[in-house]
């Protein structure tokens, strides 16, 4: 046991030139707990009959520790699934304006909500709405924190205690735990549901609203799955046309919420929040990091009289957007103004990036790792859109005896590199690959390879 005696104290490991070194570049508090708990372990390991630790392990378990403490958990990944709008990578990366308006929204004051001319309060949502005004013909809009948010808001605001109509075949699940008859009856909104699960007609909406005192009608867009087959459903101009000869409003929540059109790519024609305001919707929601491809927000955009309701209910205030996704949020509705949308937000470059530069960056892939071979492919927009729809491409493919090993040991790579595996290959599709991330994503398969012994 006196063995014991020849591990270092805590003192004297904070006063040796390392511990000045860790102090300075973690703080005193932290680097004396990383300290304290290796210290430990060592004991505990020595009571279990372990070797003690040499001086050289011992400060490498301590520089670890505080290594992997300091590491931040959110980090930036290569996305090479070819899943355009990946949720759970973080749904659109941003225009260099959207993240240059967000690193001067925080940089120092904003006029977030003061009136420069009138040097006095003014309104946060203001920055945006001019621009979604324009944007979709609406009178009015209002940016929330996300979509979901905007949905609750807009139930509450308009339909608490009171009923709403929504057909049967609309009553999704988008993931991540938004159903909308969850939201709903989280807005305390009464649900009647109409139609059948696969069929829906004018007749059931009109039964309906001559049945009941009726608040609201809902159309929530069907964002990731399709109803085929022996399948109705009236054409949404009708149903506001039904909705409005009773004098009751239509809300539209189309979850994406296009405003270029996706069927000039080759691809179904996803909703855009323009036909909506144009079929007379009162109030049409959707996300910001979706098919917009800014940062994550909720936009609402309709009859000014709706709007101010919603922006009058407390509820407002608890959804209310900060100031870095506003800054962002207007920069990219401004491409699209300018109409430099495809050029400039990356999703949209991504969906419209030509299948022929995709084989070039494949092959350019191939070339320069000498190894792997390139095969057509096809790229998805992801995020609740377009569910049955893909982007043809061409894919990097990897034949190894451990697909599955590869990609875990890529996904432990700096930067994380995400690939996916197709009839048995690892591949790797650059639409979704930031040009400018093309030598950082090589550096890591090459790197991993060698690791692999090939
Ligand atoms: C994605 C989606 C939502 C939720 O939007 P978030 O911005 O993720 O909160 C709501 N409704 C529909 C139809 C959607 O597709």
């Amino acid at each position: 046991m006196s063995e014991l005696r020849n591990l270092p104290s805590v003192d004297k490991l904070i006063n040796s030139p390392q511990g000045s070194e860790w102090i300075a570049g973690h703080g005193r508090a932290l680097t004396v707990e990383a300290i304290r708990l290796t210290l430990d372990d060592a004991r505990a390991g020595h009571k279990s009959g372990s070797p003690l630790p040499s001086q050289a392990d011992l400060l490498g378990k301590i520089a670890d520790k505080l290594e992997f403490w300091a590491a931040p958990t959110l980090r930036q990944v290569i996305n090479a699934t070819g899943v355009i709008i990946h949720t759970n990578l973080g749904r659109a990366p941003m225009s260099a304006a959207a993240i240059e308006a967000a690193r001067q929204a925080s940089l120092g004051y904003s006029n977030l909500e003061y009136d420069l001319a009138q040097g006095q309060r003014g309104s946060r949502s203001l920055h945006a709405e001019t621009l979604l005004t324009r944007l979709t013909g609406a009178e009015a809009a209002l940016v929330v924190n996300n979509n979901a948010a905007a949905v609750l808001l807009a139930l509450t605001a308009l339909a608490h205690r009171r009923r709403v109509v929504i057909a049967r075949s609309q009553l999704v699940e988008i993931g991540g735990g938004f159903r909308v008859p969850d939201v709903m009856k989280q807005s305390g909104a009464k649900l009647v549901e109409i139609g059948a699960t696969n069929r829906v007609h004018l007749r059931d909406y009109q039964q309906a609203i001559a049945d009941q005192p009726i608040k609201l009608v809902m159309r929530a867009h069907r964002s990731n799955f399709a109803i085929v087959g022996f399948t109705a459903e009236p054409a949404f101009d009708e149903i506001v046309a039904a909705a409005h000869m009773a004098d009751i409003p239509v809300l539209d929540d189309l979850g994406s919420g296009a405003l270029l059109d996706t069927a000039r790519f080759g691809l179904a024609h996803e909703p855009m929040a323009q036909e909506s305001i144009d079929a007379g919707a009162d109030l049409v929601c959707f996300s910001g990091d979706k098919l917009l491809g800014g940062p994550q927000a909720g936009i609402i955009v309709g009859r000014s009289e709706l709007v101010v309701k919603l922006k009058k209910h407390p509820l407002a205030r608890a959804v209310r957007s900060d100031k870095m996704a506003l800054a962002a949020l207007s920069a990219t509705l401004s491409h699209y103004l300018r109409d430099e949308a495809l050029s400039e937000i990356p999703i949209w470059r991504m969906i419209s990036a030509p299948q022929a530069e995709m084989q070039a960056r494949a092959q350019g892939w191939a070339t320069s790792l000498e190894f792997g071979k390139v095969i057509p492919g096809q790229s998805t927009v992801g995020g609740g859109s377009l569910p049955r729809e893909s982007i043809p491409t061409f894919l990097l493919a990897l034949d190894l005896p451990h697909p599955d090993r590869f990609l875990k040991q890529l996904r432990q790579n700096d930067p994380p590199i995400i690939g996916r595996i197709q009839d048995g290959l690892a591949v790797f599709d650059p639409r979704t690959v930031l040009s400018e991330q093309d030598e950082i994503f090589l550096k890591g398969i090459r790197n991993i390879n060698k690791r692999e012994g090939r």
